[in-house]
């Protein structure tokens, strides 16, 4: 042991990274962390967190307009962008000094720099050379770009949060959570938005409810959604970024944002040097407890490319620091894990989709509920909340959950404790409502949605 300067050397100061590093080092393990850029990773500095608060932020432009309805009279409104940026970068600061203490609190060194791996057990910051019994790569992941001419024109969303001014109009590339997100806050704070979709529908994976539904959603609120289109090719103007797109129309527009997926950052790592074998898209390759091809090398979060989502990276963290330094065997489980999409309204989703369920379990029954959320009742807008269950017709067990509208995140969360508990719908009958609320029709939907032949025959 005393070979090695370290028990555990972790790379990347992120979500799992640091989660992994304060269990380790909880459980007695001597621990180390590398960071080049920033404590908390792409979550806290240029993911989750800020994007949040971004959403918040461009929400105000409705709750004023709403607040209409309810007497109010609400004076001039005026939006300052540079203000926006700066109090978040405050609350960033705020949160990396938060990280920075329960990593030094939990006994675990922080090493400033970048990081490469030398061999099964030698890691190398700014040339001082590290020993470790074991290494964890959790160096997260890293923006795609297309490959189309002036590409380099665009921006990607770790840009966004540090824009110096509002673009007035922006193209957002992409049909995923970070371009809807994006498309939602701009809107809200009044740039004129298009967004592009390379297929028929775009939120892929989602059920098709959502994906509908949301569609119509943006497009109430002004957003200019284009699908079967992507840019050709970009060029700057004097006025700005000329977007040819397919299909011919040209649009400018001050900004382009891509947002077409991340990739797992593996650059300059040494990874080929040392053994640790890729698989799909470049993510590392793990087992169960997350060892990679190399015994003393193991890797997590957004790097192995399974779930890219900050509570995953952290249950891996913690599977690792248990596994090598705690005793204790328990893997991850992928099943029903909830997500929730930031956009306006937002969604929120926990297992199976209607169409996956429908492969998986042949029969189901289908209940779903649309209406306009009691707020509205009072406001001039037309925003619809949608609600849906899907239940295997044999064992009545609730087996998805999907919500579009406000709080649908909030919702959702408990919901999932349902199916992770293996609720039935009967189960979902006999929970007793919260009024008035929208949560409450989760537990009072009674009639199922016409199986999709019926409901052809009666058209
Ligand atoms: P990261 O958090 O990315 O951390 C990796 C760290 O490693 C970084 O700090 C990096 O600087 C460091 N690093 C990399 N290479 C080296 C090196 N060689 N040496 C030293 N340090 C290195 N997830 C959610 O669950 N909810 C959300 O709302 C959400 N919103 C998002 C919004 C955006 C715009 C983005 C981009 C992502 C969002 N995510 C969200 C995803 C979430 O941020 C990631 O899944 C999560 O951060 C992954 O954690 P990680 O530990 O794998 O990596
Ligand atoms: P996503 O994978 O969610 O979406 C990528 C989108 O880009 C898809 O619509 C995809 O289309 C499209 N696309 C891919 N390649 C191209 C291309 N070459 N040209 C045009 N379009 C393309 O990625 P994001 O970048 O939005 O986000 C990355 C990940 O980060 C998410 O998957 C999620 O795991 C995480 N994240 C989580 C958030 C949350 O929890 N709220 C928020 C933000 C990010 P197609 O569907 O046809 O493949």
């Amino acid at each position: 042991m005393d070979d090695y300067d370290y028990d555990l050397f972790v790379i990347g100061a992120g979500s799992g990274g640091v989660r992994a590093a304060r269990f380790a080092a909880g459980f007695g393990a001597k621990v180390a962390v590398a960071e080049e850029r920033h404590l908390g990773g792409t979550c806290v500095n240029i993911g989750c967190v800020p994007k949040k608060l971004m959403v918040y932020a461009s929400h105000f432009s409705e709750d004023f307009e709403d607040a209409a309805g309810y007497g109010w009279t609400v004076g001039e409104r005026r939006f300052d962008w540079s203000k926006l940026i700066a109090n978040k970068n405050s609350e960033i600061a705020r949160l990396n000094g938060i990280y920075e203490r329960l990593l030094i609190n939990s006994g675990v060194e922080i090493v400033e720099g970048t990081a490469a791996i030398e061999d099964a057990h030698t890691v190398v910051v700014s040339g001082r050379e590290i020993r470790a019994r074991y290494i964890l790569i959790a160096t997260g992941g890293v923006p795609s770009r297309p490959s189309e001419p002036g590409q380099d024109l665009g921006i990607v969303s770790d840009d966004v949060f540090y824009l110096e001014e509002q673009p007035e109009r922006v193209l957002v590339a992409g049909g995923g959570y970070i371009a809807v997100e994006f498309a939602g806050v701009f809107g809200g704070l009044g740039s004129q938005v298009t967004q592009l979709y390379r297929g028929n529908l775009f939120m892929r994976g989602f059920d098709d409810d959502l994906r509908h539904g949301l569609a119509e959603e943006m497009q109430k609120k002004g957003i200019d959604l284009r699908f079967h289109t992507i840019i050709d090719k970009t060029e700057r103007t004097s006025n700005g970024l000329l977007a040819h797109l397919s299909g011919g129309d040209k649009l400018e527009v001050d900004q382009v944002l891509y947002a077409i997926g991340r990739r797992p950052n593996i650059a300059g790592l040494g990874l080929h040097s040392a053994g640790v074998a890729l698989g799909r898209n470049g993510g590392i390759e793990v087992d169960g407890f997350y060892r990679t091809s190399v015994p003393s090398i193991f890797a997590i979060g957004d790097v192995i490319d399974r779930m890219q989502l900050t509570p995953v990276a952290l249950a891996e963290g913690m599977v690792v620091a248990r596994h090598l330094f705690g005793g204790l065997d328990t893997a991850v489980d992928y099943t029903d894990i909830p997500t929730a999409v930031f956009s306006q309204p937002p969604l929120a989703t926990v297992g199976l989709t209607e169409e996956q369920a429908r492969k998986t379990f042949g029969a189901v029954d289908i209940y779903r509920s649309r209406f306009t959320p009691m707020k509205h009742s009072m406001t001039d807008r037309d925003e619809k909340t949608l609600m849906k269950l899907v239940v295997a017709r044999d064992s009545q067990k609730v087996v998805g959950a999907h919500m579009l509208g406000q709080d649908s995140p909030e919702i959702i969360q408990g919901i999932s404790i349902a199916l992770k508990a293996g609720a039935t719908k009967a189960d979902f009958d006999r929970t007793i409502g919260i009024h008035p609320t929208a949560a409450e029709e989760f537990v009072t939907m009674r009639e199922t949605v016409p199986e999709p032949e019926e409901a052809r025959a009666a058209e």
